[in-house]
């Protein structure tokens, strides 16, 4: 089938995106789905920092490809060999498929998945297929070769519809609107998952999150549910301080402030239980990792760079007893967590409509690219349909 579709054909253009259009929305063939695949109607999608980086090319993806790892949608297609799921069944997408088997996915660890993370790479679907072709002659930015389109995670969900393997999605409860349910492929379940699954915060402890965008809050979010006694948010953006004061933050700080480490252990009384990177950068995994206390735990999430490196005084380590732990899609498992933050929800305990900020139409996605980097946005939602 044809549907429109954000695709991106070059990393690295210049912003402001609303003039160098890094994402072209273009007509493209979807295929069916093939064994063990869904099609789905994507009804709603947010706009990650992790589709930044692969516009602007922190983290390369093969091109060309459809953008998109965050949304939920309605299977209205299904190929063979699927038997656990029906026909307008309500899903949530998951970036990263778990293929059931392997070593680290029968540990219990399916974020961690051999296969999953191998066809990521490819920009396959589980399996190493693609079902998705540009179409020659379509609408759109240097498009005039047609020819096999890239998934993005799994998903390539800035499209209309989406063919993508069962293993790529968690069933919902269909009560849930739309653009709330997307939130919890990416934002609450990295977020949240690396305070409640990563790091394992005990209830009454101290926490900080550096960096606040829709995962930073989740976590924020997450750590005022664990009853966290101090609770400290840093961010370059007084806007999201302010904000993140009415989401249960007790302390806020500016990251820019040349005293922010000495003002956050001032606060804290030598620093927090749990510090928790969200940010992407070096600088910022050092800060989170200097606000630590002493015996304390230091979560990274935030996906910097691969190139750069952290200068980590190792000694610190042991005298300090320290412990550094990344943190990848939460360290859920999305089939029992995507659930369980869905009724954490409801219960009024991750209150995560509230980083729900604006909801766009697909022909505007460049314009909310720039909002993205300008951090002015939380979580900005594309409305498919
Ligand atoms: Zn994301
Ligand atoms: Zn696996």
């Amino acid at each position: 089938m044809r549907v429109r579709a954000a695709v991106l054909r070059q990393m690295s253009l210049p912003a402001p995106y609303a003039q160098s259009r890094p994402l072209s929305i273009e007509e493209v063939e979807v295929a069916e789905p093939g064994p063990g695949e869904l099609l789905i109607r994507i009804h709603a999608a947010g706009l990650c920092h992790s589709d930044l980086s692969a516009i602007n090319g922190d983290r390369p993806w093969p091109l060309p490809i459809v953008v998109g790892h965050e949304a939920a949608g309605e299977v209205v297609g299904m190929g063979p060999g699927v038997s656990d799921i029906q026909l307008g069944d309500h899903v949530v997408l998951v970036f990263r498929p778990s293929c059931g088997g392997c070593l680290s996915c029968t540990s219990g660890r399916p974020a961690l998945c051999g296969p999953g993370g191998e066809s990521n790479g490819s920009g396959s679907l589980l399996g190493g297929y693609k079902r998705l072709r540009a179409v020659s002659g379509a609408t759109g930015i240097g498009n005039e070769i047609d020819g096999p389109l890239n998934h993005h995670m799994g998903c390539a969900a800035f499209s209309e519809y989406a063919t993508v393997s069962r293993r790529s999605v968690v069933k919902i409860d269909p009560d849930l609107p739309w653009d709330e349910a997307a939130l919890f492929g990416c934002a609450v379940l990295t977020g949240a998952g690396a305070v409640l699954n990563t790091a394992k915060m005990e209830v009454g402890s101290s926490a900080a999150v550096v960096g606040l965008g829709g995962v930073g809050f989740s976590s924020l979010l997450a750590a005022a549910s664990a009853s966290a006694r101090t609770l400290v948010a840093v961010d370059l953006l007084e806007s999201k301080l302010e904000f993140a004061r009415s989401l249960g933050a007790t302390h806020c700080f500016n990251a820019a402030d040349p005293d922010v480490i000495e003002k956050v252990k001032e606060a804290t009384g030598g620093g927090v239980d749990y510090s928790f990177e969200m940010a992407g950068s070096v600088k910022a995994l050092e800060l989170a990792y200097r606000i630590t206390a002493r015996g304390g735990t230091t979560v990274t999430a935030g996906l910097p760079n691969p190139a750069h490196k952290w200068d980590l005084q190792a000694v610190s380590l042991i005298a300090e007893e320290r412990t550094v732990k990344g943190s990848y899609i939460g360290s859920c498992v999305p089939t029992r967590d995507v659930p369980r933050f869905i009724a954490m929800y409801r219960a009024g305990q991750l209150p995560v409509d509230k980083l729900l900020s604006e909801r766009i139409r697909l022909d505007d996605i460049n314009e909310a690219l720039d909002r993205l980097a300008r951090g002015e946005s939380i979580r900005q939602i594309i409305m498919m349909h």
